[in-house]
């Protein structure tokens, strides 16, 4: 809810807001502090990663996330649509080939047109935007200093940070950081990563690995415990049998030793294969590692006012109002512990704090029941508990979980294998049958989540869902029809119209 224009000159600071961080959190943050009336400074700074990628204003999403993530993952999606347009009667001359450099140009420009749109926004906004590295003086005042090492001094009311993250390297193989590179690198790369080794199995590596197969690169996930940790296992099992059977090797049980540069210019990953014991190895023309993320604070001289981290994550404690431990500085998004790492979740997060700062509200972030989807060649959408956590919640019998295989219509003339296509919906058992999760596999896994989690917001019950009218033929009305329980044994395959 917006309330009246109020202006909240302090007069005592240069600012009332200055945001450290011009990323998903801190631009919606900044601006919607500005539109409340509010003095605001955003700095922004981006240390070119260990291979020397540089980007533009916007932080991860924008630059080097799900903008251009999903737009390779569209080219993706085409390349596969393009070997079904054959069976619809599109006539293609000769085999179809992918030209990196051309997907990858056009990616990055349209990544320079949002870097470009967010300064006019700030402009437009009255937020004042510096390029400059932020790091905490005191409680009131932020320096920052420019590419040349110029110092500017700048104070405020209240200090936000919202520094998210950057990529790890993993620090105990050999020829990792020097032979490889990390999600910075990959959307910005000028040519072909070529045949490509993937060390990791959850989030970037799955969405990277799918991508790359996707485009026709030979493309190898290694798996050393199990995939898309923290997501709904069975769920993750199909979104890997999916990418499986459409050409993704896996390494499963692996655990990668170390990376050499071979006299060829080849770089030879060797690995533990955790099942045999022995070592294997392979060459590739990359390696991509995609082994998580490390929050940005080192910078940011929070030891100086005690700002308590996170001993284990080094991520900034806050409460629920993205309070630190220190008043008047807050922390949000990506950097701050226990918050989901997504843009919607820094936006929404950013905009309900500034409204706070600003006086205009005492409205906090809700973040239960965030919805998220997974981009690979199977599109894995979800919101709420997976099983296994409503299991541990619930008990095994305080759940009741109704599932379907269907066959997505388009799949049928295409003569594509839909066994992965998957629906599961969790209630709570007896009474109301509450929904506590909804899992879907699928084509645009999250256009069809993001609808369904308005009803989880809202308390949705199993028989709310089954109220609800389907669209005709639609993948997404398979989930309001889903009738077969597990615990039946029953066959979950979906027949017919
Ligand atoms: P960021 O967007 O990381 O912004 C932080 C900014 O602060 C950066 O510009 C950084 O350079 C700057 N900064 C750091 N230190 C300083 C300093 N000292 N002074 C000044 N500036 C500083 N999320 C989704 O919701 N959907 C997706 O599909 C999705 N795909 C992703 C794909 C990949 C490959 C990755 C890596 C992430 C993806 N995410 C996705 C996650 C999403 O990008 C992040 O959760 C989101 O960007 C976090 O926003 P933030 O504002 O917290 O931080
Ligand atoms: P995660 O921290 O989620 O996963 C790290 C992966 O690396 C795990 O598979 C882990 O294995 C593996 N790993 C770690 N160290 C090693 C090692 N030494 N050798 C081999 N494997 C290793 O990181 P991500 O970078 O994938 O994702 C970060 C966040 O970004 C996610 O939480 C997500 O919120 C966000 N994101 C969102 C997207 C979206 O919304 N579509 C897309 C991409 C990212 P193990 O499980 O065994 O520890």
């Amino acid at each position: 809810m917006y309330f009246a224009y109020q202006i909240n000159h302090t007069g005592k600071y240069d600012y009332d807001l200055v945001v450290i961080g011009g990323g998903s959190g801190g631009l919606a943050c900044s601006k919607e502090a500005a539109q409340l009336g509010q003095r605001v400074a955003v700095l922004d700074f981006v240390e070119p990663s260990a291979k020397g990628t540089r980007w533009g204003l916007g932080g991860t999403c924008v630059n080097v996330g799900c903008i251009p993530k999903k737009l390779m993952h569209q080219a993706a999606l085409l390349g596969t649509a393009v070997k079904d347009a054959k069976k619809y009667g599109w006539q293609i001359p000769g085999p179809v080939s992918h030209d990196w450099a051309t997907m990858a140009g056009a990616v990055q420009n349209h990544v320079r047109s949002l870097n470009w749109g967010h300064r006019v926004q700030l402009q437009d906004k009255k937020v004042k935007y510096l390029n400059l590295k932020g790091s905490l003086a005191d409680e009131h005042t932020v320096k920052g200093l420019s590419k040349a090492g110029k110092e500017t001094v700048l104070t405020a009311k209240n200090i936000v940070i919202a520094t998210g993250g950057r990529p790890k390297y993993p620090t105990n193989i050999p020829g990792a950081m020097e032979h490889g590179f990390t999600s910075d690198d990959i959307f910005w790369l000028k040519k072909s990563p070529g045949k490509t080794s993937e060390p990791a199995a959850a989030h970037v590596a799955l969405e990277c690995a799918g991508f790359l197969t996707g485009i026709g690169l030979d493309t190898t996930v290694m798996v050393r415990s199990i995939a898309l940790r923290g997501f709904d296992q069975q769920m993750a099992g199909l979104v890997t049998d999916y990418m499986e059977a459409y050409g993704t090797r896996f390494a499963w049980k692996s655990v990668p030793k170390k990376v050499e540069k071979l006299p060829s210019g080849a770089l030879q990953v060797t690995w533990v294969d955790g099942q045999t014991g022995s070592e294997a190895r392979d060459t590739y023309d990359s390696v991509l590692w995609a082994v998580g993320r490390a929050p940005e604070t080192k910078a940011l001289g929070l030891d100086r006012l005690n700002v308590q981290l996170n001993n284990a994550t080094g991520k900034i404690v806050v409460g629920a109002d993205e309070s630190t431990s220190v008043p008047n500085i807050f922390a949000f998004g990506d950097i701050s512990e226990g918050r989901p790492e997504l843009t919607p979740t820094a936006i929404k997060a950013g905009k309900l704090l500034a409204r706070r700062l600003a006086g205009q509200s005492t409205e906090l972030m809700n973040y239960d029941n965030v919805p998220t989807t997974v981009f690979t060649p199977l599109e894995y959408g979800c919101v709420g508990l997976s099983e296994e956590e409503a299991e541990r919640r619930h008990g095994k019998d305080g759940i009741e979980v109704f599932h379907a295989f269907y066959k997505p219509l388009e799949f049928t003339v295409a003569e594509r294998d839909a066994s992965q296509c998957y629906i599961k919906v969790i209630c709570e058992r007896g009474a109301d049958q509450k929904i506590l999760g909804l899992h879907f596999t699928g084509p645009n896994a999250g256009e069809v989540t993001q609808g369904f989690s308005m009803g989880l917001q809202c308390g949705a019950t199993y028989s709310h869902l089954l109220q609800t009218v389907g669209i005709h033929p639609t993948c997404a009305e398979e989930v309001v029809k889903v009738g077969i329980t597990k615990r039946s044994g029953l066959d979950a395959a979906v027949t017919g119209c």
